[in-house]
């Protein structure tokens, strides 16, 4: 725990556990320690990083919260949704890819909440993966990723959620939905009303067109395997899956095991990977979501 606090101290990267994914972890107030994030990854310097915060009070130190923001952090902190808000102080240029609002969360992963708290400042944290590729959900997955381009690295076993936070912007006291993810859209207007639809990709500049990829080509909505492919089932009736994301057809099981079986199957360099139709109610439409961007079929 110390070095990995040291390791933010000093403006070096860290491999931090939370309940979504593995995340590369910095000083999100240090321009140079966030540099080495976009290096590291791979990641366009228009794509914005989330910083995470001990709690709701630390959020508002450095995001304009209003009404509508707080009953959403009320609600769902600590926990799997960032909010989009103007940035008040304290977050890097850099971090914000210069724009004048900040993405803001508070994990409820308990280590990562105990590095937030003896840090005490916000810590910018984008999916330990390289640029492009499917996020890591293990300790080991997030090492091979871009562990050896951080200092210090903490294991917090695998991540209950699986998939990246649900992302909402508050900005111009209008609620919109940037990008799904757990929390779903559904328990959101139970709290906030109806959204507003957002132009996707124009107000979140992270939405790029092939992202959570695999190095084999995706075959989506499938029900058997074709020569070479590895399929991936869900739920019962699909012709002999080598692994399913959930026999059963939970999405919540779905979520957590979907990028560690992307990874998997892609160890084996198949021909390609077949993946089962998974309905797109509730977080199915967070998986739809990294499942199609995976296939590289969104622009
Ligand atoms: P990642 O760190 O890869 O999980 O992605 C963070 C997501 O939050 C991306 O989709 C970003 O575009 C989005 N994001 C971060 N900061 C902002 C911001 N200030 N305005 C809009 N979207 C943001
Ligand atoms: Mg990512």
């Amino acid at each position: 725990m110390s070095a990995a606090v040291a390791a933010l101290r000093s403006g070096d990267l860290l491999i931090l556990p939370t309940e979504t994914v593995y995340g590369l972890a910095a000083d999100a107030a240090n321009a140079q320690a966030v540099a080495k994030i976009f290096e590291a990854k791979g990641r366009p310097r228009f794509n914005p990083l989330i910083s995470h915060v001990e709690d709701a009070v630390a959020a508002e130190r450095i995001a304009v919260f209003d009404d509508a923001a707080r009953r959403l952090a009320e609600a769902f902190w600590p926990g799997p949704l960032t909010l989009v808000a103007p940035h008040r102080a304290g977050v890097s240029d850099l971090a914000r890819a210069g724009l004048d609002s900040v993405a803001v969360r508070v994990p409820g992963h308990a280590r990562a909440r105990a590095v937030l708290a003896a840090f005490g400042g916000p810590v910018v944290a984008p999916s330990a993966n390289r640029s492009g590729r499917p996020s890591p959900t293990t300790f080991a997955d997030a090492m091979e990723e871009t562990g050896a381009f951080a200092a210090a690295s903490l294991d917090g076993g695998s991540c209950a959620v699986g998939v990246e936070s649900t992302v909402v912007s508050v900005l111009g006291g209008k609620v919109s939905l940037l990008r799904p993810g757990s929390v779903t859209r559904a328990e959101i207007e139970a709290v906030v009303g109806p959204l507003t639809e957002s132009l996707e990709g124009h107000r979140s500049p992270g939405r790029l067109t092939r992202h959570y990829a695999p190095r084999a080509p995706l075959r989506l909505n499938a029900d058997t395997a074709r020569d070479g492919e590895i399929l991936l089932g869900f739920g019962p009736g699909v012709g002999e899956p080598r692994w399913s994301l959930s026999p059963a057809g939970d999405p919540r099981e779905a979520a957590a095991n979907l990028f560690r079986m992307l990874r998997q199957a892609d160890r084996e360099e198949p021909a390609g990977i077949a993946v089962a139709a998974v309905p797109s109610e509730g977080l199915g439409e967070a998986i739809n979501d990294r499942l199609r961007r995976a296939a590289g079929f969104v622009g």
